[in-house]
């Protein structure tokens, strides 16, 4: 069995199918989605597998929280034995690390333990039989092993420059106790999923200036303010006033839609409870006017047809900003029924 499997929020499996679908399609690649509601994953089935992993990077995947290349299917597994059909699914492969996962579903949490106890077993047989090797290796393929359930596996490979850097794709963030809501934590992740370490340093310095717009209570504008930025937080709501005691914060009660900044600015964040298409044309027009340099954004998705409303969204918004940028989506562990958008011009 040769293929894809993407880890995805529980729920958005026909989400993940279709976008798996599509872009398979459009790269030329034969296959189809095998996907139930709540399983939490789904396996893109093709013939074609490392021309199909190549052509869908990680990064460009919007629900997928991590991608892997299928290498087998292990069914029936004997409980006594799971170990040694492994080894001889992986016969003449070497990996530089092993992570053993599950998929973050009801039905597979409680193979949480199995996952743990089963990979410091099969960590120490794979390092016998020469196909894993003494210390983590970047350069190699990392081999993971799924269990979705006690006697079902997948043995599956990733280059990890090509992959999610957290076990089950799930980035672990703390809320801290003066974060003003939990959607601080949306922010916070956007920054470490959808930038890199490079354009972190590069596009977050303290003095830069920002706008917040849909910003009450305050959480993304406290995130902001740790970075040292400067942010003009829009919304008719009241910020905590820890967050306005930072000295950074200038808050204005108006509408989202319809304010603009008198000077450009580093950044434009928005976190706007709205239907996503207007959202995102308003979004497209803060670049096409320049009034920001970067953006990050959310769209809140309607209950059917996500994956065509997000991909309407995303071509609404590059027509409307009408200027070359890079734009990275995702559906990010700490959003709920919607997505996160990071936008910067191309260079
Ligand atoms: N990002 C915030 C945080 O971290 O605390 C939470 C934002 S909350 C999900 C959405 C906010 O958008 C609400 O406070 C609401 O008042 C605001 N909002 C909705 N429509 C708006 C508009 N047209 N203009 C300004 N704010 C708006």
């Amino acid at each position: 069995m040769s293929g894809l499997l993407g880890f995805c929020r529980q729920g958005f499996e026909p989400e993940l199918a279709a976008e798996l679908t599509e872009r398979a399609a459009y790269a030329g690649i034969a296959g189809y989605a095998r996907a139930q509601r709540n399983d939490g994953y789904v396996v893109f089935v093709s013939d074609q597998g490392d021309a199909l992993d190549r052509a869908l990077p990680w990064r460009e995947l919007v629900f997928a929280r991590q991608k892997l290349k299928v290498i087998a299917e292990l069914r029936a597994l004997d409980p006594r034995d799971r170990i040694a059909p492994m080894l001889a699914a992986l016969e003449g492969q070497r990996f530089g690390d092993l992570w053993v996962e599950h998929p973050d579903s009801d039905a597979a949490k409680p193979l949480a333990g199995l996952a743990r106890s089963f990979g410091n077993a099969l960590r120490p047989a794979l390092r016998r039989a020469g196909l894993l090797s003494a210390q983590e290796d970047q350069r190699l393929p990392r081999l993971h092993v799924v269990f979705v359930q006690g006697d079902h596996a997948f043995l599956a490979s990733t280059r990890p420059h090509d992959s999610s850097p957290w076990p089950l794709g799930i980035p672990r963030l703390k809320l801290l106790p003066d974060a003003p809501s939990r959607s601080a934590l949306k922010l916070e992740e956007a920054f470490l999923a959808l930038l890199d370490a490079e354009e972190r340093a590069r596009l977050l310095k303290p003095g830069m200036t920002a706008a917040d717009l849909g910003a009450a209570p305050g959480g993304w504008t406290w995130v902001l303010t740790r970075q040292h930025l400067r942010v003009t937080s829009v919304d008719n709501g009241p910020l905590r006033q820890h967050v306005l005691d930072t000295g950074l914060v200038e808050h204005l009660r108006a509408d989202g839609f319809h304010w603009k900044p008198a000077q450009p600015l580093d950044w434009m964040v928005c976190d706007m409870v709205e239907q996503p298409r207007r959202v995102a044309e308003r979004m497209g027009t803060w670049f096409r006017e320049g009034w920001c340099r970067h953006a990050i954004f959310n769209l809140k998705l309607p209950m059917k047809k996500r994956w065509d409303e997000t991909r309407l969204c995303l071509d609404l918004f590059a027509e409307q900003a009408s200027r070359p940028l890079t734009v990275r989506a995702r559906q990010l562990y700490h959003d709920r029924e919607e997505i996160t958008v990071f936008a910067t011009p191309r260079h």
